[in-house]
C-alpha cells in the first residue's frame, strides 16, 4: 500500500523550530498540482531553488531528511521544473515510493494550511501554534487541526465470491470494493452496513477489520472490512454511485495496476485465498 514504505519511515513528528537549508526538499503546490523535476524518477524542487524571502514551513521527516512546505506568491517555476497534479503522481513515477508517499501526505497538510488561512468561528488571520501542529486564531482562542476524515473499504463475500464495483464518477475504470465515509453519530461497523445497503441493498453479518490506510488525497482514513452477506445475495446496485456491482469469484478478479491502495491489497488477499 503506498503507506508501506519500509526501510524507510515518515516521521510526524512536529518540529517548528526547525529552519530549511538550501539543499532541503521544499514541497510546492498551486491549486491541486505539485511541483516536480522533468524526470522519470519523481524528485523536487530544494529550498536553494526559490528566493531567500520566501517562507518555508517544516511538514515531516522521512528517515533523517526533513521536508519543507513553499509558501510563495506568485510562484517563479525553476528551470527544469513542472506542475502535474497530485492525483496523477502514482501515474507519472513509480519511484522512489517513499516520496510518493510524502507527496500524498504533505499535500494534506498543504491544503489544510490553505484553507484554514482564516478562523471559520470569528474571520481572524490564523498564525501557526509555537507548540504543536495546529493553527491558532489569536482573536477568538480556537485551535485547528488537521482534517482526517474517516472512511470504509468493504469486501462484501459470499462463499468463493466478492462483490467487485465501479464507481460511476471516475474516468478511469478499476475494480473496487463497496466504499463510503463515515456519517455522524455512526459506528465503524454502522457504516459499513450503511453503504453495503445503499450502494448494492445487501445485508451484511460478520464483519471483520482488515487494515486501515491513511489516503492524504482526499484528507481520509481508510478502515477496510470483510463482512458476509445476510440472506438474499441479489445486488440491487444503486445507479448514482456504481457503473457496475457484480459478485465474481476469486479467480476472475482483475487487480488495480498499482498496489498502492487499501482496496487493491483486500481484492487480493481475497484473491488469492488468504481472506
Ligand atoms: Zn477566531
Amino acid at each position: 500500500m503506498i503507506q508501506d514504505i519500509y526501510p524507510h519511515q515518515l516521521k510526524n513528528e512536529y518540529h517548528p523550530e526547525k529552519k530549511a537549508h538550501p539543499d532541503s526538499p521544499i514541497f510546492v503546490f498551486e491549486g491541486a498540482d505539485v511541483l516536480i523535476k522533468n524526470d522519470e524518477q519523481l524528485a523536487i524542487p530544494r529550498r536553494g531553488d526559490f528566493p531567500d524571502d520566501a517562507e518555508a514551513i517544516f511538514l515531516f521527516q522521512v528517515d533523517d531528511v526533513d521536508y519543507y512546505l513553499l509558501k510563495m506568491k506568485p510562484i517563479i517555476v525553476p528551470n527544469g521544473y513542472r506542475f502535474v497534479p497530485v492525483r496523477q503522481i502514482r501515474a507519472v513515477a513509480t519511484e522512489p515510493k517513499e516520496l510518493i508517499f510524502a507527496t500524498y501526505t504533505a499535500w494534506q497538510l498543504a491544503h489544510w494550511y490553505r484553507d484554514n488561512y482564516f478562523c471559520g468561528t470569528c474571520g481572524s488571520r490564523t498564525v501557526l501554534s509555537k507548540t504543536e501542529r495546529a493553527l491558532v486564531c489569536p482573536e477568538c482562542g480556537r485551535l485547528i487541526y488537521p482534517r482526517i476524515i474517516p472512511a470504509v473499504i468493504v469486501g462484501v463475500t459470499n462463499g468463493d465470491e466478492i462483490v467487485l464495483t465501479r464507481y460511476a464518477d471516475r474516468p478511469i475504470a478499476y475494480n473496487a470494493l463497496v466504499a463510503g465515509f463515515m456519517e455522524i453519530g455512526e459506528t465503524f461497523e454502522q457504516t459499513v452496513e450503511r453503504e453495503v445497503m445503499e450502494e448494492l441493498g445487501l445485508k451484511v453479518k460478520n464483519l471483520r477489520y482488515y487494515k486501515s490506510q491513511p489516503w492524504s488525497i482526499v484528507d481520509d482514513i481508510l478502515a477496510g472490512f470483510y463482512c458476509e452477506v445476510d440472506g438474499d445475495p441479489t445486488i440491487h446496485r444503486d445507479p448514482h454511485e456504481l457503473k457496475s456491482a457484480v459478485w465474481t469469484r476469486r479467480e476472475d478478479i482483475v487487480l488495480q495496476p498499482d498496489d498502492y491502495s487499501l482496496t487493491n491489497e483486500m481484492m487480493r488477499e481475497f484473491k488469492e485465498g488468504r481472506q
